[in-house]
């Protein structure tokens, strides 16, 4: 017999990030009378993140742009990178959505058809039903997007990284984002700090590091935050804001279900959970607002067609993207991988821009692959079975 709190809906998606809070503005805005719950194990949705993402995520996924338009907190027309060997600018549009800018605008979309259930751990997750403790949700269809992942088999690299959001005494002085400043000590691995000015006075800086191990030492990592300031001479009056992130990168994994049309009893998967991440990046904004839009674009009944046919026109540029992780960690030593992205960000922008939003033509993959390679590849780990 069913409890009186159980629910019955349309669409139940399950875990409040980014995926279920993309598909369900996406929802709202394409089909609004879908009844769609989200439910989140948190006291809120979306976590403490900053996501960002260029332009071409968004030309990429064809539509609903109107949708993104509310969520985007700032957009930069361009952005810098710099390494030891050259320093550019890429005059392509980088934006950023924050988890407090998303959190609010879905809960001021919730209503009799969009329903958020915050501190409610789902203990069972079916194809068209989730039970929490003694509760069930009952749907047309499931989707399971309770993010992280760490199912690599050590077939693996990391992206990890602490970030500080600053506020400091006097102007900072910087323009526009600098994605990558390699010019840093490369110790453990490729390192970058990674710059935004989120006002005059204000910054977001993190210290990354593409690592072979996923440990993150956040109390060192602090301290060479603040001596990058120091070295800017920006002085610190506040820390607002940490966050940390400690990303799986494989070259080897599954991608999202390309079979999960033919198997009605499978669960659906979304965002990072299902695959729709970008192997070298470890970002998860294109593929799981591509998804969102695609979804939302097409009748409930389709939508496991729909989700196997993203999955086969994303598989391609995944396995070139598991391919350049294993060139980054098994053909380069740590100390030489910024040899690397210093070539990768030679390259045309249009070709860089489409490489992140997972979406590259032949001629880019030619241009990511063919010519002289970059400095310091190990001819060792090339000819001991790495082709
Ligand atoms: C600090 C940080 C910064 C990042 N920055 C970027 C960026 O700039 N651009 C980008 O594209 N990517 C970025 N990423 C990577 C990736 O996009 C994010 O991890 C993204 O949040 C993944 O989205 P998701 O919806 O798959 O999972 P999440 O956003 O992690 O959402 C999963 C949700 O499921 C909930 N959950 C888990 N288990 C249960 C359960 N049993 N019951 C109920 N709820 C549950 C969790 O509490 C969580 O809220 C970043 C990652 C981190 C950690």
């Amino acid at each position: 017999m069913a409890a009186s709190n159980d629910i019955t809906c349309d669409v139940c998606l399950v875990g409040g990030g980014l995926q279920s809070c993309l598909l369900a503005l996406a929802l709202r805005h394409a089909q609004p009378s879908l009844r769609v719950v989200i439910v989140e194990r948190g006291d809120e949705l979306c976590g403490n993140h900053t996501w960002c993402f260029h332009d071409h995520d968004m030309v990429a996924a064809g539509g609903l742009r109107a949708v993104l338009a509310p969520l985007i907190a700032q957009r930069w027309a361009a952005h810098d990178v710099r390494f030891d060997s050259h320093r550019r600018t890429l005059a392509t549009g980088y934006n950023l959505i924050s988890s407090a800018r998303l959190r609010d605008v879905v809960m001021a979309a919730c209503d009799a058809t969009l329903q958020v259930l915050v501190g409610c751990h789902v203990t069972k997750v079916a194809a068209d039903y989730v039970t929490i403790g003694e509760r069930r949700i009952t749907a047309s269809l499931v989707m399971d997007n309770r993010g992280a992942r760490d199912d690599f088999a050590g077939q693996c690299g990391y992206q990890k990284f602490v970030g500080q959001e600053l506020e400091c005494t006097t102007p900072h002085g910087v323009e526009r984002p600098i994605l990558m400043d390699a010019t840093v000590d490369q110790r453990l691995g490729y390192r970058f700090f990674y710059v935004l000015p989120l006002s005059p006075t204000r910054l977001l800086l993190e210290d990354t590091y593409y690592s072979d191990h996923s440990v993150l030492d956040v109390a060192t990592v602090r301290n060479e935050i603040a001596a990058y300031a120091h070295q800017h001479n920006w002085t610190i009056a506040k820390i607002e804001r940490e966050e940390t992130g400690i990303l799986p990168l494989p070259w080897a994994a599954d991608g999202p279900d390309v079979a999960i049309a033919d198997e009605p009893g499978a669960v659906l998967r979304g965002g990072y959970r299902g695959g729709w991440f970008h192997p070298v990046t470890g970002y998860s904004f294109p593929l799981a607002w591509r998804l969102a839009v695609a979804l939302a674009s097409a009748p409930l009944p389709n939508w496991r067609a729909t989700a196997a046919a993203q999955a086969r026109r994303v598989a391609g540029q995944q396995q070139l993207a598991l391919r350049m992780n294993w060139m980054l960690f098994q053909w380069f030593k740590p100390l030489q991988r910024h040899h690397v992205l210093a070539r990768f960000y030679r390259l045309p922008a249009t070709t860089i821009e489409r490489f992140y939003a997972l979406d590259t033509t032949a001629v880019d993959r030619l241009r990511l692959f063919v010519g002289r390679p970059p400095r310091g590849m190990s001819w060792r780990a090339f000819w001991s079975g790495a082709l």
